[in-house]
């Protein structure tokens, strides 16, 4: 076999379908963000980024820098271990109580990532029950989906935020069988909101459990960050929260919070929880202390709100097809991968904004889109400057009838 060749055309097949990913070389510049430098070949220059998933800018707050720099210099770089063989420091300790004391349950579990934990508890949860099946929604993230092939368990995919159709397939299984049900509370490429207290009815009506992925609202939502279970009151229906300490919170990680059973039955069987070594004492200071900052203010919750709400009415008056999404994400439709991608390299190239295009497989065929995430930085004089700029791009490549 000729692998190069074999490689070389796997490769091919994806510029051919205008989806081979480019990743941008970039710098964020401390105290200037959301301002970056960005690197090509041939040049140096400050761009402006509209589309990190550091929402709040906490990756640059100043009680996260401090405590990070504080743990370095008494605990050193690297965590020296597995969580098991030495590698528990005090920091985590300290984040995992802060983690269960924000979703108000009895004990929390850290992974070195969102997608670990998704992959680690729900593969463990469903292949330690006996012929569990789960339930999941169609637009689960891919961490979610490969915890659950992993697991080996029987699974069904329900309409989309649909709690009627999980209903129905809920009901053709005996009650008794265990039953576990996942879905997220924001949906990251559209910004749609689940119902979550008719998915917990459903889910507690048919005795099953339920696990929610609230990566892209932790830190955002509810009056402590909680996530929208939070802002909802319905913490106490879910079995399993899970969380990243990579967005909002604008350092890195992953984690659960649930009964201590469940923590207890993860942290002692899941595979990429056990056999990995833990986050570096570094990154659980600065998580923690991020975690503990946005429990007590609002302010940057707030801004991010007023921005996201300002940029999608700006962009409405224009003719630029907004998505309608209910979250702080602003997604706005192409609805093509070539022009998409030519779209977010005018951007780059002629007016120094940085939004990474989006193609299928992240979104289906046909809903190609740019993904734009204002944070309470991005001012309104930059709103204004990013809207004219893809007003012109969308004349240019014929987009959507710009006014
Ligand atoms: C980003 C993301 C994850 C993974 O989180 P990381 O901390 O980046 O690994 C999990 N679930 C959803 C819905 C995500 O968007």
């Amino acid at each position: 076999m000729n692998y190069n060749k074999y490689f070389n055309g796997a490769l091919n097949s994806l510029k051919n379908e205008g989806r081979y990913r480019v990743f941008n070389d970039i710098k964020r510049t401390l105290g200037n963000f959301p301002k970056a430098i960005h690197y090509s070949n041939s040049e140096e220059k400050e761009v402006s980024v509209w589309c990190s998933n550091d929402y709040l800018g906490m990756g640059q707050n100043k009680n996260v820098l401090t405590a990070m720099h504080e743990a370095i210099d008494s605990s050193g770089a690297g965590s020296g271990g597995t969580r098991n063989i030495s590698g528990t420091s005090h920091y985590h300790v300290l984040l995992e109580k802060e983690l269960a004391d924000l979703h108000n349950k009895e004990g929390a579990l850290l992974f070195t990532s969102g997608y670990i934990s998704n992959e680690a508890s729900l593969s463990t949860i469903a292949s330690i029950l006996p012929d569990c099946v789960v339930l999941s929604d169609e637009l689960n993230h891919a961490s979610m989906i490969q915890g659950i092939k992993n697991s080996k368990a029987e699974r069904f995919i329900f309409n989309h935020n649909d709690p009627e159709h999980l209903d129905k397939i809920l009901k053709t299984f005996h009650p008794d069988r265990p039953k576990l049900v996942a879905f997220e509370s924001v949906y990251s490429m559209d910004g749609d909101i689940a119902p979550i207290k008719e998915l917990c009815e459903v889910s507690k009506a048919n005795n099953a459990l339920t696990y929610l992925d609230e990566v892209h609202a932790v830190g955002m939502y509810g009056p402590r960050g909680g996530g929208i279970a939070e802002r909802e009151g319905l913490m106490d229906e879910l079995d399993i929260i899970e969380g990243t300490l990579a967005k909002a919170y604008g350092t890195m990680g992953g984690y659960i919070a649930s009964n201590k059973n469940i923590i207890d039955v993860i942290r002692s069987f899941a595979s990429s929880f056990i056999f990995t070594t833990s986050l570096p004492p570094a990154i659980a200071a600065g998580a923690l202390a991020s975690v503990k900052y946005l429990k007590k203010s609002s302010l940057e919750r707030n801004i991010h709100q007023a921005r996201a709400k300002s940029l999608k009415e700006k962009l409405k008056q224009t003719g630029i097809v907004v998505m309608p999404s209910e979250s702080h994400i602003v997604p706005i439709l192409v609805g093509d991968p070539t022009r998409c991608k030519k779209a977010s390299d005018i951007l780059l190239s002629d007016f120094s904004i940085y939004i990474q295009p989006i193609n299928y497989p992240t979104v289906p065929k046909g809903k190609e889109r740019l993904r734009i995430t204002p944070s309470p930085l991005h001012d309104e004089k930059m709103i204004d400057y990013l809207v004219e700029s893809l007003k012109k791009v969308w004349r240019e490549l014929n987009i959507s009838p710009i006014s």
